[in-house]
Protein backbone atom coordinates (compact mmCIF):
# COMPACT_ATOMS: atom_id res chain seq x y z
CA UNK A 1 0.00 0.00 0.00
CA UNK A 2 1.86 3.38 -1.00
CA UNK A 3 2.16 5.90 1.82
CA UNK A 4 1.55 9.21 0.44
CA UNK A 5 3.57 12.30 2.73
CA UNK A 6 0.52 13.70 2.87
CA UNK A 7 -3.15 13.13 2.27
CA UNK A 8 -5.56 15.68 2.41
CA UNK A 9 -8.62 14.11 0.98
CA UNK A 10 -8.56 11.53 4.34
CA UNK A 11 -9.08 14.88 6.46
CA UNK A 12 -11.75 16.73 4.34
CA UNK A 13 -13.67 14.36 2.69
CA UNK A 14 -14.80 12.64 6.14
CA UNK A 15 -16.46 15.97 6.55
CA UNK A 16 -17.58 16.78 3.07
CA UNK A 17 -21.08 16.61 3.86
CA UNK A 18 -20.67 19.65 6.09
CA UNK A 19 -18.39 21.37 4.23
CA UNK A 20 -20.98 21.51 1.55
CA UNK A 21 -24.22 22.87 3.81
CA UNK A 22 -21.08 25.63 4.61
CA UNK A 23 -20.55 26.66 1.36
CA UNK A 24 -24.26 26.84 1.15
CA UNK A 25 -24.75 29.09 3.96
CA UNK A 26 -22.02 31.06 2.62
CA UNK A 27 -23.06 31.45 -0.63
CA UNK A 28 -27.09 32.25 0.62
CA UNK A 29 -25.43 35.39 2.45
CA UNK A 30 -23.59 37.03 -0.63
CA UNK A 31 -20.79 38.34 1.77
CA UNK A 32 -17.61 37.58 0.51
CA UNK A 33 -15.34 40.05 1.90
CA UNK A 34 -15.11 40.23 5.99
CA UNK A 35 -17.79 39.65 7.88
CA UNK A 36 -19.90 37.49 10.25
CA UNK A 37 -17.50 34.35 9.80
CA UNK A 38 -14.49 35.90 9.68
CA UNK A 39 -15.26 37.34 13.10
CA UNK A 40 -16.01 34.48 14.11
CA UNK A 41 -13.12 32.68 12.96
CA UNK A 42 -10.72 34.90 13.97
CA UNK A 43 -11.98 34.95 17.93
CA UNK A 44 -12.02 31.06 17.47
CA UNK A 45 -8.32 31.00 16.20
CA UNK A 46 -7.47 33.38 19.47
CA UNK A 47 -8.98 31.32 21.85
CA UNK A 48 -7.13 28.22 20.07
CA UNK A 49 -4.21 29.89 20.79
CA UNK A 50 -4.53 31.90 23.69
CA UNK A 51 -4.17 35.14 22.06
CA UNK A 52 -6.16 38.76 22.53
CA UNK A 53 -6.04 39.09 18.71
CA UNK A 54 -6.10 37.29 16.01
CA UNK A 55 -6.55 38.87 12.39
CA UNK A 56 -6.93 37.15 9.77
CA UNK A 57 -4.74 37.50 6.49
CA UNK A 58 -4.62 36.37 2.65
CA UNK A 59 -1.57 34.19 3.35
CA UNK A 60 0.94 33.31 6.12
CA UNK A 61 3.69 35.08 3.53
CA UNK A 62 1.04 37.98 4.23
CA UNK A 63 0.81 37.94 7.83
CA UNK A 64 4.51 37.94 8.39
CA UNK A 65 5.09 40.65 5.70
CA UNK A 66 1.95 42.55 7.05
CA UNK A 67 3.50 42.73 10.79
CA UNK A 68 7.13 44.23 9.34
CA UNK A 69 5.10 46.69 7.71
CA UNK A 70 3.46 47.51 11.06
CA UNK A 71 6.85 47.56 12.14
CA UNK A 72 7.55 50.08 9.67
CA UNK A 73 10.68 48.40 8.43
CA UNK A 74 12.55 49.17 5.12
CA UNK A 75 15.76 49.48 4.02
CA UNK A 76 18.87 50.34 6.58
CA UNK A 77 17.28 47.92 9.03
CA UNK A 78 18.37 44.34 9.83
CA UNK A 79 16.30 41.44 10.89
CA UNK A 80 17.42 38.37 12.36
CA UNK A 81 16.14 35.54 11.21
CA UNK A 82 17.47 31.58 11.01
CA UNK A 83 19.00 30.31 7.70
CA UNK A 84 17.20 27.10 8.09
CA UNK A 85 13.66 27.86 7.55
CA UNK A 86 10.85 27.94 4.65
CA UNK A 87 11.91 31.59 2.43
CA UNK A 88 9.07 33.22 3.17
CA UNK A 89 10.33 34.06 6.93
CA UNK A 90 13.40 36.27 4.54
CA UNK A 91 11.34 36.84 1.47
CA UNK A 92 9.02 38.88 3.66
CA UNK A 93 12.08 40.41 5.24
CA UNK A 94 13.82 41.16 2.02
CA UNK A 95 10.07 42.73 0.55
CA UNK A 96 10.30 45.38 2.81
CA UNK A 97 13.77 46.42 1.65
CA UNK A 98 15.48 45.32 4.81
CA UNK A 99 18.09 43.55 5.62
CA UNK A 100 17.49 39.33 6.78
CA UNK A 101 20.61 38.38 8.42
CA UNK A 102 20.96 34.72 8.59
CA UNK A 103 21.74 33.04 11.92
CA UNK A 104 22.59 29.50 12.50
CA UNK A 105 20.36 26.84 14.15
CA UNK A 106 20.46 24.45 16.50
CA UNK A 107 20.90 20.81 15.16
CA UNK A 108 19.03 19.17 18.13
CA UNK A 109 15.61 21.69 17.60
CA UNK A 110 16.49 23.38 14.80
CA UNK A 111 14.99 26.28 15.57
CA UNK A 112 17.22 29.61 15.35
CA UNK A 113 20.88 29.67 17.83
CA UNK A 114 20.97 32.83 19.85
CA UNK A 115 24.88 32.63 20.53
CA UNK A 116 24.86 33.20 16.15
CA UNK A 117 22.15 35.61 16.70
CA UNK A 118 24.34 37.71 19.36
CA UNK A 119 27.36 37.62 16.50
CA UNK A 120 25.61 39.23 13.74
CA UNK A 121 23.68 41.93 16.05
CA UNK A 122 24.67 45.52 14.62
CA UNK A 123 23.50 48.66 15.77
CA UNK A 124 21.44 48.23 12.92
CA UNK A 125 19.27 45.52 14.10
CA UNK A 126 15.71 46.01 14.57
CA UNK A 127 14.09 42.68 14.98
CA UNK A 128 14.37 39.48 15.41
CA UNK A 129 11.82 36.38 14.28
CA UNK A 130 12.28 32.81 15.72
CA UNK A 131 10.61 30.50 13.65
CA UNK A 132 8.87 26.80 15.55
CA UNK A 133 10.44 24.91 12.79
CA UNK A 134 8.01 21.83 12.33
CA UNK A 135 5.85 22.12 15.10
CA UNK A 136 8.06 23.22 17.98
CA UNK A 137 8.88 26.27 19.82
CA UNK A 138 11.85 27.84 19.52
CA UNK A 139 13.29 28.96 22.87
CA UNK A 140 11.62 31.98 23.64
CA UNK A 141 12.72 33.01 26.89
CA UNK A 142 15.83 32.74 25.64
CA UNK A 143 14.60 34.95 22.71
CA UNK A 144 12.53 37.63 24.58
CA UNK A 145 15.26 38.20 26.80
CA UNK A 146 17.92 38.92 23.93
CA UNK A 147 15.20 41.29 22.41
CA UNK A 148 14.82 43.28 25.48
CA UNK A 149 18.46 43.40 25.92
CA UNK A 150 18.89 45.08 22.37
CA UNK A 151 15.50 46.47 21.86
CA UNK A 152 14.59 44.44 19.20
CA UNK A 153 10.92 43.47 18.09
CA UNK A 154 9.51 40.13 18.16
CA UNK A 155 8.30 38.38 14.90
CA UNK A 156 7.57 34.90 15.84
CA UNK A 157 6.61 32.86 12.65
CA UNK A 158 4.53 30.07 13.71
CA UNK A 159 3.21 29.32 10.64
CA UNK A 160 3.83 25.41 11.02
CA UNK A 161 3.07 25.81 14.94
CA UNK A 162 -0.97 26.70 15.59
CA UNK A 163 -1.89 25.52 18.76
CA UNK A 164 1.92 24.54 19.89
CA UNK A 165 3.15 25.43 23.11
CA UNK A 166 6.36 27.03 24.91
CA UNK A 167 6.02 26.17 28.85
CA UNK A 168 2.16 25.93 28.46
CA UNK A 169 1.50 29.29 26.43
CA UNK A 170 0.86 29.38 22.42
CA UNK A 171 3.61 29.43 20.56
CA UNK A 172 3.16 33.06 18.55
CA UNK A 173 1.50 34.66 21.89
CA UNK A 174 4.89 35.46 23.34
CA UNK A 175 6.27 37.86 21.04
CA UNK A 176 4.82 41.51 19.50
CA UNK A 177 3.07 39.05 16.51
CA UNK A 178 2.24 35.82 15.38
CA UNK A 179 2.40 34.84 12.41
CA UNK A 180 0.29 31.44 10.80
CA UNK A 181 -0.73 29.93 7.88
CA UNK A 182 -3.05 27.58 6.61
CA UNK A 183 -1.57 26.42 3.72
CA UNK A 184 -3.00 22.80 2.64
CA UNK A 185 -0.20 21.15 4.34
CA UNK A 186 -0.02 23.15 7.62
CA UNK A 187 -1.31 21.32 10.74
CA UNK A 188 -4.90 23.08 9.96
CA UNK A 189 -4.98 22.88 6.53
CA UNK A 190 -7.49 25.26 4.57
CA UNK A 191 -8.72 25.15 0.92
CA UNK A 192 -6.43 27.29 -0.65
CA UNK A 193 -4.28 29.97 0.90
CA UNK A 194 -5.34 32.02 4.44
CA UNK A 195 -3.33 33.03 7.24
CA UNK A 196 -3.53 34.90 10.64
CA UNK A 197 -1.42 37.42 12.87
CA UNK A 198 -1.75 37.44 16.49
CA UNK A 199 -1.08 40.41 18.50
CA UNK A 200 -2.14 41.18 22.58
CA UNK A 201 -2.06 45.00 22.04
CA UNK A 202 -5.35 46.28 21.05
CA UNK A 203 -3.69 49.53 19.19
CA UNK A 204 -1.55 46.84 17.22
CA UNK A 205 -4.72 44.78 16.16
CA UNK A 206 -6.28 47.58 15.26
CA UNK A 207 -3.47 48.64 13.02
CA UNK A 208 -3.59 45.14 11.53
CA UNK A 209 -6.92 45.52 10.32
CA UNK A 210 -6.74 48.62 8.91
CA UNK A 211 -3.68 47.40 7.13
CA UNK A 212 -5.09 44.29 5.46
CA UNK A 213 -7.48 46.44 4.32
CA UNK A 214 -5.41 48.92 1.99
CA UNK A 215 -4.77 50.94 5.46
CA UNK A 216 -8.44 52.53 4.79
CA UNK A 217 -10.25 54.08 7.31
CA UNK A 218 -13.24 55.00 7.45
CA UNK A 219 -13.90 54.23 3.75
CA UNK A 220 -11.93 55.97 1.20
CA UNK A 221 -9.99 57.71 4.07
CA UNK A 222 -6.06 56.15 4.23
CA UNK A 223 -3.95 57.51 6.94
CA UNK A 224 -1.42 54.88 5.68
CA UNK A 225 -0.45 52.62 2.28
CA UNK A 226 -1.59 49.28 3.11
CA UNK A 227 -2.55 46.44 0.88
CA UNK A 228 -5.33 43.56 0.27
CA UNK A 229 -4.56 41.12 2.54
CA UNK A 230 -7.83 40.05 3.52
CA UNK A 231 -8.78 36.18 3.93
CA UNK A 232 -11.99 35.19 2.56
CA UNK A 233 -14.89 34.41 4.35
CA UNK A 234 -15.56 31.89 2.56
CA UNK A 235 -11.99 29.96 3.43
CA UNK A 236 -12.80 30.82 7.10
CA UNK A 237 -15.95 29.52 7.20
CA UNK A 238 -14.82 26.25 5.79
CA UNK A 239 -11.86 26.23 8.44
CA UNK A 240 -14.11 26.51 11.37
CA UNK A 241 -15.26 23.27 10.47
CA UNK A 242 -11.92 22.17 10.73
CA UNK A 243 -10.85 23.78 13.86
CA UNK A 244 -13.53 21.91 15.62
CA UNK A 245 -11.62 18.92 14.95
CA UNK A 246 -8.07 20.16 15.54
CA UNK A 247 -7.47 18.42 18.68
CA UNK A 248 -7.97 15.10 17.50
CA UNK A 249 -5.84 15.76 14.64
CA UNK A 250 -2.98 17.22 16.50
CA UNK A 251 -3.06 14.14 18.99
CA UNK A 252 -3.03 12.18 15.63
CA UNK A 253 0.59 13.49 15.28
CA UNK A 254 1.76 12.71 18.52
CA UNK A 255 0.61 9.49 18.28
CA UNK A 256 2.26 9.12 15.06
CA UNK A 257 5.55 10.70 16.14
CA UNK A 258 5.74 8.37 19.66
CA UNK A 259 5.40 5.58 17.24
CA UNK A 260 8.28 6.36 15.10
CA UNK A 261 10.27 7.11 17.81
CA UNK A 262 9.21 3.98 19.75
CA UNK A 263 9.95 1.31 16.97
CA UNK A 264 12.76 3.46 15.17
CA UNK A 265 15.34 3.90 18.15
CA UNK A 266 14.97 -0.06 18.91
CA UNK A 267 17.01 -0.52 15.82
CA UNK A 268 20.80 -0.37 15.63
CA UNK A 269 22.24 2.66 14.93
CA UNK A 270 19.75 4.64 15.85
CA UNK A 271 19.27 7.55 18.48
CA UNK A 272 16.87 9.88 19.56
CA UNK A 273 18.59 13.71 19.37
CA UNK A 274 18.87 14.69 23.16
CA UNK A 275 17.35 17.82 24.78
CA UNK A 276 20.79 18.25 26.42
CA UNK A 277 22.95 18.85 23.09
CA UNK A 278 20.39 21.44 22.08
CA UNK A 279 22.55 24.63 20.09
CA UNK A 280 25.56 22.24 21.26
CA UNK A 281 27.13 21.00 17.50
CA UNK A 282 30.07 20.04 18.82
CA UNK A 283 29.01 17.98 21.45
CA UNK A 284 26.49 16.15 18.85
CA UNK A 285 28.67 15.34 16.54
CA UNK A 286 31.35 13.56 18.95
CA UNK A 287 27.94 11.61 20.11
CA UNK A 288 27.53 10.82 16.85
CA UNK A 289 30.71 9.33 15.82
CA UNK A 290 31.32 7.80 19.01
CA UNK A 291 28.34 5.94 19.36
CA UNK A 292 27.96 4.96 15.32
CA UNK A 293 24.57 6.59 15.22
CA UNK A 294 23.63 6.39 11.42
CA UNK A 295 19.85 8.21 12.16
CA UNK A 296 18.89 10.82 14.31
CA UNK A 297 15.40 10.82 15.47
CA UNK A 298 13.97 14.18 16.66
CA UNK A 299 12.45 15.05 20.27
CA UNK A 300 10.09 17.11 21.48
CA UNK A 301 11.44 18.71 24.66
CA UNK A 302 10.06 18.35 28.18
CA UNK A 303 8.88 22.48 27.65
CA UNK A 304 7.21 22.43 24.41
CA UNK A 305 3.63 21.20 23.37
CA UNK A 306 5.50 19.79 20.11
CA UNK A 307 2.69 19.62 17.24
CA UNK A 308 4.70 17.46 14.57
CA UNK A 309 4.02 19.45 11.02
CA UNK A 310 6.89 17.26 10.01
CA UNK A 311 8.40 14.30 11.85
CA UNK A 312 12.25 15.42 10.42
CA UNK A 313 15.26 12.46 10.53
CA UNK A 314 18.58 13.38 10.58
CA UNK A 315 20.61 10.69 8.73
CA UNK A 316 23.80 10.82 8.97
CA UNK A 317 27.21 10.12 6.42
CA UNK A 318 28.13 11.04 2.69
CA UNK A 319 25.23 10.91 0.55
CA UNK A 320 23.05 8.62 2.92
CA UNK A 321 20.51 10.96 3.15
CA UNK A 322 19.74 11.10 -0.60
CA UNK A 323 20.04 7.00 -0.53
CA UNK A 324 17.40 6.87 2.12
CA UNK A 325 15.35 9.12 0.41
CA UNK A 326 15.52 6.58 -3.05
CA UNK A 327 14.60 3.90 -1.06
CA UNK A 328 11.67 5.57 0.72
CA UNK A 329 10.35 6.68 -3.07
CA UNK A 330 11.12 2.93 -4.66
CA UNK A 331 8.91 1.87 -1.81
CA UNK A 332 6.31 3.98 -2.59
CA UNK A 333 6.63 6.04 0.39
CA UNK A 334 6.52 9.56 0.56
CA UNK A 335 9.08 11.88 1.96
CA UNK A 336 10.46 15.08 1.26
CA UNK A 337 13.95 17.03 2.23
CA UNK A 338 12.56 20.38 4.13
CA UNK A 339 14.85 22.40 3.24
CA UNK A 340 17.80 21.31 0.76
CA UNK A 341 18.91 25.08 0.49
CA UNK A 342 19.67 27.37 3.47
CA UNK A 343 18.22 30.79 3.32
CA UNK A 344 21.68 32.60 3.42
CA UNK A 345 22.96 30.10 0.35
CA UNK A 346 20.01 31.26 -1.89
CA UNK A 347 20.64 33.08 -5.34
CA UNK A 348 18.37 35.59 -4.76
CA UNK A 349 20.33 36.85 -1.32
CA UNK A 350 24.00 36.56 -2.76
CA UNK A 351 23.80 40.47 -3.44
CA UNK A 352 23.15 40.88 0.06
CA UNK A 353 26.07 42.55 2.34
CA UNK A 354 28.77 39.67 3.57
CA UNK A 355 27.38 40.12 7.22
CA UNK A 356 24.13 38.87 6.05
CA UNK A 357 25.11 35.73 4.27
CA UNK A 358 27.49 34.47 6.74
CA UNK A 359 28.74 30.85 7.66
CA UNK A 360 25.76 28.56 9.31
CA UNK A 361 27.57 25.31 9.61
CA UNK A 362 24.97 23.78 11.11
CA UNK A 363 22.35 24.48 8.74
CA UNK A 364 24.32 23.46 5.73
CA UNK A 365 24.77 20.50 7.58
CA UNK A 366 21.13 19.73 8.19
CA UNK A 367 20.26 20.60 4.55
CA UNK A 368 22.35 17.28 3.55
CA UNK A 369 21.13 15.04 6.42
CA UNK A 370 17.08 15.62 6.84
CA UNK A 371 14.47 13.54 5.40
CA UNK A 372 10.94 14.26 6.75
CA UNK A 373 8.52 11.01 6.80
CA UNK A 374 4.51 10.68 6.56
CA UNK A 375 3.05 11.68 9.78
CA UNK A 376 -0.36 13.39 9.07
CA UNK A 377 -2.61 12.18 11.59
CA UNK A 378 -5.01 9.72 9.19
CA UNK A 379 -2.10 7.24 8.71
CA UNK A 380 -2.93 3.81 8.94
CA UNK A 381 -1.24 1.91 11.95
CA UNK A 382 -0.38 -0.33 8.48
CA UNK A 383 1.05 2.58 6.63
CA UNK A 384 3.17 3.78 9.89
CA UNK A 385 4.23 0.07 10.44
CA UNK A 386 5.47 0.08 6.28
CA UNK A 387 7.34 3.53 6.83
CA UNK A 388 9.47 1.62 10.00
CA UNK A 389 10.04 -1.49 7.99
CA UNK A 390 11.36 0.28 4.86
CA UNK A 391 13.61 2.40 7.03
CA UNK A 392 15.32 -0.65 9.21
CA UNK A 393 15.35 -2.41 5.45
CA UNK A 394 17.87 0.36 4.92
CA UNK A 395 19.35 0.50 7.53
CA UNK A 396 20.39 -3.33 7.91
C1 LIG B 1 4.27 27.88 5.17
C2 LIG B 1 5.21 28.80 5.81
C3 LIG B 1 5.15 30.19 5.61
C4 LIG B 1 4.26 30.83 4.60
O1 LIG B 1 2.90 30.53 4.71
P1 LIG B 1 1.97 30.59 3.39
O2 LIG B 1 0.60 30.51 3.97
O3 LIG B 1 2.32 29.40 2.57
O4 LIG B 1 2.20 31.88 2.71
C5 LIG B 1 6.03 30.99 6.31
N1 LIG B 1 6.93 30.46 7.16
C6 LIG B 1 7.04 29.13 7.36
C7 LIG B 1 8.05 28.63 8.34
C8 LIG B 1 6.19 28.26 6.69
O5 LIG B 1 6.31 26.95 6.89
Amino acid sequence: MPVPLLDVNAQNLPLEAELKEVFERVLHTGRFILGDEVDAFEAECAALVGAKHAISMSSGTDALLAAFMALNLGPGDEVLCPAFTFFATAGCIARTGATPVFCDVCPVCFNIDLDSAAERLTSKTKAIVPVHLFGQSAAMDEVMAFAKQHGLAVIEDAAQAIGSTYKGVGCGTIGDYGCYSFFPSKNLGGFGDGGLITTNDDARAEQLKQLRNHGMHPKYYHSFVGANFRMDALQCALLRVKLRHYAEYTDGRRRNAAFYTEKLSALSGVSTARESDCCCPEGQTARLEREGIRLLLPVSYQHNGHIWNQYTLRVIGDGRRDALKQHLIDKGIGCEVYYPVPLHRQECFQSLPAQAIQACPVSERLATEVLSIPIYPELLESQRQEVVEAIAGFLS
